[in-house]
């Protein structure tokens, strides 16, 4: 259901740049978007979406940056790439939206707060451990969501069926420095996990080469 929000004023809203950087940074070749609406016929996520993903393109064609960068689809969004495979002008829709998170997410954008709450806590559990530490990852999601006992009732059976553990398991030889690694590249571009900061926004903020 989307949110009402302030009609687009193209006039004052676009940024002419803003197309050109997303392509640049997925790779894709956005203005091949015609609107055919086939990413979104596949999206299992457009009822829940504000944006759906045709849509989220188009607002990139557009250069309305605020409002691409500040919909909820881009974090409800599940990276399951149907959109990219039905997409019949060979856009990888899906990087499109992943370069969005990710810009999204430097921008200080946050508009559902739980989702980056738990991508904080697994990139935090990746970057401590090498791998994500599940039990640990659980908790800490629960406290900060000021639910601690949240799903506490799942955690018994998964602990006596060996499905959780209460130590993390790391990754031998080099396997946790080149994570850490990985982190350290994304933590210059200021993007590693908590880099975002605060939301200081939320809710719908109103070329292949
Ligand atoms: S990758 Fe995201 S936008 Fe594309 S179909 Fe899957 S959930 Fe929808
Ligand atoms: S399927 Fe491709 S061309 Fe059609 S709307 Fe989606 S991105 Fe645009």
């Amino acid at each position: 259901m989307r949110t009402p929000v302030r009609p687009i004023d193209l006039a004052s809203d676009r940024d002419p740049g803003f197309q050109a950087e997303v392509a640049r940074a997925s790779g894709q070749l956005l203005q091949s978007c015609y609107q055919c609406g086939n990413c979104t016929a596949g999206c299992v996520y457009t009822p829940d979406y504000d944006y759906p993903v045709h849509q989220v393109m188009r607002l990139v064609q557009l250069g309305l940056r605020e409002r691409a960068l500040g919909c909820r689809s881009l974090w409800l969004c599940a990276t399951c790439q149907a959109c990219t495979t039905r997409c019949p002008n060979d856009i990888d829709v899906a990087r499109v939206m992943d370069v969005l998170r990710h810009m999204a997410r430097q921008a200080g954008f946050a508009p559902e707060p739980g989702v980056k709450t738990f991508t904080d806590g697994f990139l935090a559990s990746v970057a401590k451990h090498g791998r994500v530490f599940e039990a640990g990852l659980a908790a800490a999601f629960a406290l900060k969501g000021g639910r601690p006992m949240q799903d506490a009732s799942l955690g018994l059976p998964m602990l006596l069926r060996g499905k959780l553990s209460l130590s993390p398991h790391e990754p031998e030889g080099h396997g946790k420095a080149e994570v850490a690694a990985i982190f350290a590249r994304f933590a210059k571009q200021g993007a590693g996990p908590g880099s975002s900061g605060e939301a200081r926004r939320g809710g719908a903020a109103e070329d292949k080469k």
